[in-house]
């Protein structure tokens, strides 16, 4: 689903979903592109692709973590920090950080996807630095989305928002090209973002002020990659996550921290 509000991206989403589910999941796509808190949108497209279960990538969730910090420079220092340990070059880490926090997009605007940063480098890859990379057709098989939303929402956070962000970190960090993730959202009262990297999702909060309407996701590139392939993978490999791996436990330690 692609929700916009007098030509401006205001929301999108989407599920990789059975032949049973497609009606109550077309639904739940509008209700959201039509519930997003920054304005009603006055375009939706939802687009219907059929996916071969023969050439679905099958994988797991990362490991979970919780990080308070007392600040939005703390949570920004210890996302670097974080990203520094999984191999990304201090510099490419800042990069992103002022990148985000200025509006990645030219004119300082939110971008649809994502931006591809060389990890050693810090240089910006992407072809369009207004649309970015888009993570595409992914999923949580149905089983598991439900008792996922559950664990989530038990331990007092978004259900759909941290599932969703949880199984697009599965999909990035399946591909061996890439380093680490960044994100933090452009929803002004959504403050926590992420770093993802060696197969674990810190949620760090805050990664912004409330109120700011920036935000966006930076992939750190391992130097030399080919870009092609991995930006192939990213929006056309279907991937299905089938393992919740140790969420449900390590959700238990951050809930009573
Ligand atoms: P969200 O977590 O949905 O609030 O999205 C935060 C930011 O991540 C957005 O502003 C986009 O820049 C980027 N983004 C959202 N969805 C995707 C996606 N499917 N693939 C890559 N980047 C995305």
């Amino acid at each position: 689903m692609h929700a916009s509000h007098i030509g401006e991206h205001l929301s999108g989403a989407e599920q990789l979903v059975s032949f049973a589910e497609l009606q109550t999941q077309a639904v739940a796509l509008l209700q959201r592109a039509l519930g997003h808190e920054r304005g009603c949108a006055d375009t939706v497209h939802i687009t219907i692709d059929p996916v071969a279960h023969s050439e679905l990538v099958l994988g797991r969730l990362p490991a979970l973590a919780n990080r308070i910090c007392d600040g939005v420079a703390p949570a920004r220092q210890l996302a670097v920090r974080l990203l520094e340990t999984a191999g990304v070059d201090c510099i490419a880490a800042r990069t992103a950080i002022e990148a985000l926090a200025c509006g990645a997009a030219p004119g300082q605007r939110v971008m649809r996807g994502a931006m591809l940063i060389d990890a050693s480098s810090g240089v910006r890859l992407e072809a369009d630095q207004a649309r970015g990379v888009r993570v595409s057709r992914l999923g949580i098989a149905a089983q598991l989305r439900s008792e996922l939303e559950v664990i989530v929402s038990e331990a007092g956070l978004e259900a759909a928002r941290v599932s969703e962000a949880l199984v697009l970190a599965a999909k990035v960090q399946y591909c061996p090209d890439i380093v680490a993730e960044l994100c933090w959202s452009d929803d002004p009262s959504y403050l926590s973002g992420y770093v993802a990297a060696q197969q674990t999702y810190t949620r760090l909060t805050p990664l912004k002020a409330t109120g700011d309407p920036r935000g966006g996701r930076a992939f750190f590139v391992r130097p030399g990659a080919d870009l092609g392939a991995l930006t192939s993978y990213l929006e056309h490999s279907p991937f299905l996550v089938t393992d919740l791996g140790t969420v449900a436990e390590d959700i238990r330690i951050f809930s009573r921290a």
